[in-house]
């Protein structure tokens, strides 16, 4: 019932209890109603709406009076933070009708796992945490969560079809990670996200040196929210030098984050968190919009039309919009597609290959150019290479920083070349940090060059510079 409803209701109970000739029946009625009213509201206010689990605030309530009215003060309890992994990938991907009742068969079948006197909610989105009352060691508590995680090996049957979901775990025992139930939540949270990044589906308990990694990695999480509309994110461009006409061919979009606290910090560390809680579609449409705008003011400027690389990660090759969001972008900016470049992993197109091709092929089609980034260090796979519509290869920089005194290294560069110019794509080299690689790679016939030794990636005013004093 929505707030409007509600007030709704209420003024209406009040203005029949203000007539004065209403029979003392329906007086009565009225009585009832009003406060089966009060019930529904205060039951909203405690309760999820969809598991009929206790709510967030319910939990929170429940730990702070369990702590307050401790009778025994030696008595452990443990609180679990459950967050599930790759949640999101099923919105996105399958709707959320079915995450709602995925959320529902996850509820119901956790509920069967915890012992009568403990409590359990859920906490909000794909989290769940429980209270666990009357617990005599640690092991009573790693027992419950690993029975917990193993139930979840069986698969969810939803319109006919098997989901397979995983979980994260983090618990924080009192009274040792804590005495209060800010600071207990708190610590469980941050074992969660320890376990996420010790690769999910496992739990950990909270220990006050495990922190910082974790803890990094919350902090992040919880600022990334506003990081968007705040505007502290930022693309550099890194040239990339074609060595046959020794013109600037392009230039890869990276996202930098200007942290209010903890300063710049770069994507290696915040994209696998947006990848996580799925804001990795806004932000990643920001990327592109911002990459085609700075492209057009290039163009504006009179300077020769050069392609803007930006980089996909996985989840946001798998957003079904993704096709409709950059042909928008294209169209709003005016920039012509064959200026606008694609970076893709293997591995995010080997997740769901029918599904890739077809995204693929739809960019090209509208003229968009298509390269396949750190190429060597997935699959490498030779089929995935010859049904993917590729414009472009990127030879992965650790094949190139050992590359002098290597000569495994020195073989797998000459093939990649030559299977791209077989197979008509052009082959770029990252990662260049000195003349002799760079020497060395032209001599191979290597097309292009991306690296240090050339530029570094550069905020927008340098890079403009570069691109007018180039010659
Ligand atoms: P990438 O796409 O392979 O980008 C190349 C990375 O190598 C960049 O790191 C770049 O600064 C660095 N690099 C370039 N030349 C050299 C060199 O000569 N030596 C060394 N040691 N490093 C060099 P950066 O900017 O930290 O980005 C790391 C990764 O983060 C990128 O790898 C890309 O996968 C991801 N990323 C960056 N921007 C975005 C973005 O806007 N969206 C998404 N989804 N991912 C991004
Ligand atoms: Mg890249
Ligand atoms: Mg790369």
């Amino acid at each position: 019932m929505s707030k409007n409803h509600e007030r709704l209701i209420k003024n209406l109970v009040e203005d029949i209890r203000n007539c004065p000739q209403l029979p003392k029946l329906v007086a009565l009625a009225i009585e009832e109603i009003s406060l089966l009213l009060d019930e529904m509201i205060s039951h909203q206010s405690y309760y999820d709406y969809l598991t009929a689990l206790p709510n967030r605030q319910s939990f929170n309530e429940k730990l702070t009076f369990t702590l307050e009215n401790l009778q025994q003060k030696e008595k452990m309890l443990a609180v679990i933070f459950l967050d599930l992994d790759d949640f999101k990938h099923i919105n996105d991907t399958l709707g959320h009708g079915i995450g709602d009742q995925l959320l529902l068969q996850i509820a119901n079948r956790l509920q069967n796992y915890i012992r009568n006197q403990d409590f359990f909610a859920r906490w909000g989105g794909d989290e769940f945490t429980f209270l666990l009352l009357d617990i005599n060691n640690i092991d009573d508590v790693s027992n419950i969560a690993q029975t917990m995680l193993r139930s979840l090996d069986q698969p969810f049957k939803i319109n006919q079809r098997e989901l397979y979901i995983k979980a994260s775990i983090g618990i924080s025992v009192y009274p040792y990670d804590g005495k209060d139930t800010e600071t207990l939540l708190k610590n469980a949270e941050a074992a969660m996200y320890l376990a996420k990044n010790k690769g999910r589906n496992n739990y950990q308990i909270y220990r006050p040196n495990m922190g910082i990694k974790a803890n990094k990695r919350l902090l992040l999480n919880h600022s990334l929210y506003k990081a968007l509309e705040q505007h502290e994110f930022l693309l550099y461009y890194q040239p990339q030098l074609d060595l046959k006409t020794n013109k600037i061919l392009g230039l890869e979009a990276l996202i930098r984050w200007q942290h209010p606290e903890l300063g710049l910090v770069p994507p290696n560390q915040f994209i696998p968190v947006a990848e996580e809680n799925g804001l990795i579609i806004n932000i990643g449409k920001w990327v592109i919009k911002t990459a085609c705008e700075q492209n057009i003011a290039w163009q504006k400027q009179g300077l020769s039309a050069v392609k803007i690389a930006v980089n996909l990660s996985g989840r946001q090759f798998q957003d079904r919009h993704l096709v409709t969001t950059i042909s928008q972008i294209l169209e709003e900016t005016k920039l012509d597609p064959c200026y606008l470049e694609i970076e893709i992993t293997e591995s995010a197109a080997l997740e769901d290959m029918g599904f890739a091709i077809a995204v693929l092929q739809a960019l090209k089609k509208m003229g968009v150019h298509i390269s396949m980034d750190d190429f060597g260090t997935g699959y490498s796979s030779l089929w995935s290479l010859k049904r993917l519509p590729l414009d472009k290869l990127k030879i992965d920089q650790s094949f190139i920083k050992d590359m002098m005194n290597n000569l495994n290294d020195v073989a797998i560069i000459k093939a990649v070349i030559a299977m791209g110019h077989g197979l008509k794509l052009q082959v770029i080299a990252e990662g260049i940090e000195t003349a002799e690689q760079l020497a060395f790679l032209k001599s191979i016939n290597c097309d292009a060059i991306q690296g240090y030794f050339f530029s570094r990636p550069l905020p927008p005013e340098e890079a403009t510079k570069l691109l007018l004093n180039w010659k």
